[in-house]
């Protein structure tokens, strides 16, 4: 779950909508590096994303760590690619029209289905870059190094579903192969910020994750 920040005021005019429709940025690249291969991700375009109402920042230098979320939505028992456009429409929604943020928090989503979305405009082709990242806001301090995931559901007494964990477990391999991340800087956003997120549940879980993500590696 993100957190609010100050809101940058400087307000542009909403853009003309993204271009919904599947686009050459969704498609599935090889790996880069030891037995990480890109996951397929969803881009902005491809779920109907609007566009930012304020200008990113792109940094250039690489993110050296990953913060697991959760998004404290409900457990979804729908697990359709469909269900996991439309989540990734309502987090932008709720982050630009509830918190005032420019953009999605996170730089990506995972569904209860285990899809992968793109969250924050240019995090899928900084990510592919290796060497640039897209300042976000999902956790106050992090946000230019830490590249933030959110998932679907809330894991306060329950643990994500077998897909999402699965998901869950691809994407930070490709992140941490594109980025040099060790699989010791996977963290709970519990670990910078005073939050319950990632829920109990998952966050117990996060040493089992660096261990799945290892072995991903190779
Ligand atoms: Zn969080």
């Amino acid at each position: 779950m993100a957190e609010r920040e100050p809101v940058d005021r400087r307000r542009f005019l909403h853009g003309v909508g993204a271009l919904a429709g599947i686009g050459a940025a969704g498609l599935l690249l090889p790996g880069t590096a030891s037995g990480a291969a890109a996951p397929r991700i969803y881009s902005c375009a491809e779920w109907g994303a609007r566009a930012p109402q304020d200008q990113l920042v792109t940094l250039n230098h690489k993110a050296n760590r990953i913060l697991v979320h959760h998004i404290a939505s409900a457990n979804s028992t729908d697990y359709s690619l469909e269900h996991a456009l439309q989540v990734a429409r309502n987090d932008q929604a709720d982050h630009m029209d509830n918190n005032g943020w420019s953009d999605t928090g996170q730089h990506f989503t995972i569904s209860r289905g285990g899809y992968h979305l793109e969250g924050r405009h240019g995090s899928l082709s900084t990510l592919r870059s290796g060497t640039k990242m897209i300042k976000a806001a999902h956790c106050p301090g992090q946000n230019e190094n830490a590249i933030g995931i959110e998932n679907e559901g809330t894991y306060t007494s329950v643990e994500p579903p077998a897909a999402q964990w699965k998901s869950l477990v691809a994407l930070c391999a490709y992140i941490c192969a594109q980025y040099g991340i060790p699989v010791a800087e996977i963290k709970g956003h519990r670990d910078f910020y005073n939050t319950e997120c990632p829920g109990e549940k998952l966050y117990a879980k996060l040493p089992q994750l660096r261990r799945e993500v290892a072995a991903a590696l190779g």
